[in-house]
């Protein structure tokens, strides 16, 4: 990544407590910003959350001058996620939900990758 992010967590926030190890949660796969760990009550036969160290509460927190890097990092994450977990031949879904409407119920910035079988449904 070319754009560092600043350093932050947050103390009650329960990815910050993965990210920092003190919550198990075997990774997937992990990058210098981001962290790729199975979803605990998955919404498909394949369900990675995409998650940046850097504690940020949704996509509307995002920081202007982090959100190129930001943006770019979930995605490029769970593309390479997707391969390593053989999603990209059939297809996967991405889904960011934001604030309480869109259904987020963690506030720590999240991308859900969904697939390993066909979805149902055009959104999850
Ligand atoms: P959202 O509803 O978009 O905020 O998604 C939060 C997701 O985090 C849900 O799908 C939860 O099942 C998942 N989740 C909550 N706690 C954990 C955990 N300890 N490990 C893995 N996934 C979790
Ligand atoms: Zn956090």
């Amino acid at each position: 990544m070319t754009q560092k992010m600043t350093p932050s967590t947050k103390s009650d926030c329960i990815f910050c407590k993965i990210v920092a190890g003190e919550i198990p949660s075997p990774r997937v796969h992990e990058s210098e910003d981001f962290i790729v760990i199975r979803d605990i009550q998955p919404q498909a036969k394949k369900h990675l959350l995409v998650i940046p160290k850097k504690h940020v509460a949704n996509l509307l927190e995002v920081p202007t001058s982090e959100a190129p890097g930001i943006h770019a990092g979930l995605l490029a994450t769970a593309v390479a996620a997707a391969k390593l977990e053989g999603m990209d031949s059939q297809g996967f879904r991405t889904v960011i939900n934001t604030r309480d409407w869109g259904g987020q119920t963690v506030h720590h910035l999240h991308l859900h990758v969904l697939g390993g079988e066909p979805l149902a449904g055009r959104f999850a």
